[in-house]
């Protein structure tokens, strides 16, 4: 076994990278991310579908707070993400297209959102295609067993789980007898909701009605429908001329009827067809599509207002969004206050 790890994290989401920068930036060496698939982002994905990218998880950035915005400023400098629009609309129950009346910018990466976490990660160990199966201690020190092409073994001084709390709780599960009661009490605490996110393609004369129909209208929240919770013109995003792309996500109890990979044929069908009701007809008539299903895709109740941690028999730390919110500057935000509290 080679020398322990001064800190693993396990995710590359933007909370984890968020955390390794900044402790990076503190000094620390002897980091490593381990993460799951083959890339960086976690929920800020992009895919690469049909000659274009897509954006089926998070579709927008927009800040709240001082620190995110200082970082949305970095990533304006560099070119990486650009105001999309300052207006999101509501279609109602009745089928009425409103405004919002929160007029701010919010921001795209016309490269993908995954280009965000791409910016941040560069300089950062990052090991794909490497997943946390289990943890035990070894002293006071950490072992995880990491399953990759050959399952592997790592050491570490400290462990930092920037995955969904329902990911860490079947981790941390075996442990039970070791930690804390109200550690894993809290952490089990933390419930997801699903979504399912379609990619749909259509043709140029599609969006050209779609323009004509609802000028300037890229982001719907569609309240109250037992189906529909969103849908975006993502292909407006792109700078490049780009085939017509709509992503349409689920409501959370719709998702919840199509718990397997399986069912997603079904369950796109019924998704497409409820636009072809709520919007225009033809939406039912696309090109091409692929489904997604996000099975913790936003927090239900995200009120701890502060990550999980333990200090033995070694540090070990549990955050994401849902320590803070349901968004990026939340997961970015928890990132940050993982970072501080070991660095001190
Ligand atoms: C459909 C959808 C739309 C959204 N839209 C928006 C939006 O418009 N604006 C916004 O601000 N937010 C949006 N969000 C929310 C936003 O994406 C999240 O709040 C944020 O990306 C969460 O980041 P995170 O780092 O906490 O978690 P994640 O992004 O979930 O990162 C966790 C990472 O851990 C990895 N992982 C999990 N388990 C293991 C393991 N055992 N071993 C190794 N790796 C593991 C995963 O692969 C993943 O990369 C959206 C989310 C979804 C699903």
């Amino acid at each position: 076994m080679t020398t322990p790890l001064e800190i693993a994290i396990v995710g590359a989401g933007m909370a984890g990278i968020a955390c390794a920068k900044q402790l990076q930036a503190a000094g620390y060496t002897g980091i490593a991310i381990f993460e799951k698939s083959r890339g960086v982002g976690g929920r800020l994905t992009t895919r690469r579908m049909f000659d274009t990218c897509v954006d089926r998880g998070t579709c927008y950035i927009s800040p709240k707070g001082v620190q995110f915005r200082a970082l949305c400023d970095r990533l304006i400098a560099a070119n990486i993400i650009e105001s999309w629009t300052d207006t999101t609309h509501t279609l109602t129950a009745d089928g009425k297209l409103l405004a919002d009346s929160d007029i701010y910018p919010r921001y795209v990466a016309p490269n993908g959102m995954n280009q965000i976490a791409k910016y941040l990660a560069k300089d950062l160990d990052i090991r794909f295609g490497q997943r946390a199966i289990a943890i035990v201690p070894d002293g006071k020190l950490w072992r995880l067993t990491i399953s990759g092409s050959e399952p592997i073994e790592i050491l570490a001084h400290q462990v930092i789980f920037a995955i969904p709390a329902p990911q860490a709780v079947d981790l941390l599960t075996p442990l039970a007898d070791i930690l804390p009661v109200e550690f894993l009490a809290n952490l089990r605490g933390v419930d997801f909701y699903g979504s399912i996110a379609i990619a749909a393609g259509y043709t140029q004369s599609q969006l050209a009605a779609w323009e004509a129909t609802y000028p300037q209208v890229k982001s719907v929240t569609c309240s109250d429908d037992p189906i529909l919770g969103w849908l975006g013109v993502d292909s407006s995003k792109r700078h490049q001329p780009a085939p017509p792309v709509f992503v349409l996500q689920s409501t959370a109890d719709f998702a919840a009827k199509y718990p397997n990979p399986e069912d997603l044929a079904v369950a796109s069908l019924a998704m497409l067809e409820r636009a072809s009701e709520r919007f225009l007809p033809w939406f039912r008539e696309c090109e091409w599509q692929q489904p997604h299903l996000w099975r913790y895709a936003f927090p239900k109740s995200p009120d701890l207002n502060a990550f999980l941690a333990i200090d033995r028999p070694a540090p070990l730390f549990c955050m994401g969004d849902w320590c803070r919110g349901r968004k990026v500057e939340d997961a970015f935000l928890a990132g940050l206050a993982v970072a501080r509290s070991i660095v001190g």
